[in-house]
C-alpha cells in the first residue's frame, strides 16, 4: 500500500511513520508513506500557502493554488487512482470498520489542514471524503493523518507478528477486547483470574468472551445495542 500525505509538516509524517509497527511495515515493503509539502509548490518570494478569508474575521485559510500544484505532483509521481481524504473535524468519524475498508485499498492520499482549514473551492474540486478522528479540534491534520496511517498500516498483511491478534482487538467483532495479563513480572500470578492458569482452552475462550461482553455492556452499551447477540453470548452475559 502507498500513502501520500499533503502537509506543511512532512517531517512529522515521515518520522511518526518510521516508528513501531508502521515503521516495520515500511521496512518489510508492505507500506510506503510519502510526505509532500504544498510550500514547495507555492510561488512568490515568500512561498505563501495561506491568506486571509473573504468576509474578514480571524484566522488564515490555506490557499488552493499550492495545494492544487502539490496534488498534481503527487498524482504525477504515481498515476494509480487513489481517493483523496481530507482530515477534518467536520468529517465522518473514523471507525475500525472504515479503517478496514481503507486498509484494503492499494493507495490513499491524505490532506492535512492548518489554520482555519482549506479554501472550500479546492475541497469541492478535489476531496472525495472528509475524515474526523473525534469531536475535538486539533491545530492541524498531521496527528489525524498519523492516526489513519497507524490504524491502516498495522492491518497490512505481515505488519503484525501475530496476524490474528488484530482480529481480537476492540471493535473488530463489535465488542471491546478482554483484559490481558503478562506471564512474567514481579507480581507473578497474583491477581490473575485462575481460569487463565488452567490450561483449559475452551474455558479460557469462554471467559474472554464473557469479559468482552461485560466490558462492552459496562463501558460502551451503544456498541452492544448494535450487535445481534447469539444465544451463547446472552447466556454468558446473564451468568
Ligand atoms: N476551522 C475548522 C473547523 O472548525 O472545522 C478547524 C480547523 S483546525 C484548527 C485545522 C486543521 O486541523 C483542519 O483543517 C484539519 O485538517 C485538522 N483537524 C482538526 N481537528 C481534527 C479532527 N478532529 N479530525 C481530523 N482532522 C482535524
Amino acid at each position: 500500500m502507498r500513502i501520500d500525505v499533503v502537509t506543511l509538516f512532512p517531517d512529522f509524517i515521515r518520522d511518526s511513520a518510521g516508528l513501531g509497527v508502521v515503521g516495520r511495515a515500511q521496512e518489510r515493503a508492505l507500506l510506503t508513506v510519502h510526505g509532500w509539502n504544498p510550500r514547495d509548490h507555492a510561488t512568490g518570494n515568500y512561498r505563501r500557502v495561506d491568506d486571509r478569508p473573504f468576509g474578514g474575521g480571524p484566522g488564515m485559510v490555506m490557499l488552493a493554488e499550492p495545494l492544487e500544484a502539490c496534488l498534481a505532483a503527487v498524482r504525477a509521481a504515481d498515476p494509480a487512482p487513489a481517493p483523496v481524504l481530507l482530515m477534518s473535524p467536520q468529517g465522518r468519524r473514523l471507525t475500525q470498520a472504515k479503517v478496514r475498508d481503507l486498509a484494503a485499498l492499494p493507495r490513499l492520499i491524505l490532506l492535512c489542514g492548518r489554520y482555519e482549514g482549506l479554501d472550500e473551492r479546492f475541497v469541492a474540486r478535489h476531496v472525495d471524503e472528509e475524515l474526523s478522528i473525534g469531536d475535538y479540534v486539533l491545530s492541524g491534520g498531521e496527528l489525524a493523518a498519523a492516526v489513519v496511517i497507524d490504524a491502516v498500516g498495522r492491518l497490512q498483511d505481515g505488519a503484525l507478528n501475530h496476524a490474528e491478534s488484530a482480529r481480537q482487538d476492540s471493535f473488530e467483532d463489535g465488542l471491546l477486547d478482554c483484559p490481558h495479563y503478562t506471564r512474567s513480572g514481579a507480581c507473578g500470578t497474583e491477581g490473575v483470574p485462575p481460569v487463565l492458569l488452567s490450561g483449559d482452552h475452551a474455558a479460557i475462550a469462554r471467559w474472554r468472551r464473557k469479559q468482552s461482553l461485560g466490558r462492552t455492556w459496562q463501558r460502551r452499551p451503544d456498541l452492544l445495542a448494535r450487535m445481534a447477540l447469539t444465544k451463547a453470548d446472552r447466556a454468558l452475559l446473564a451468568a
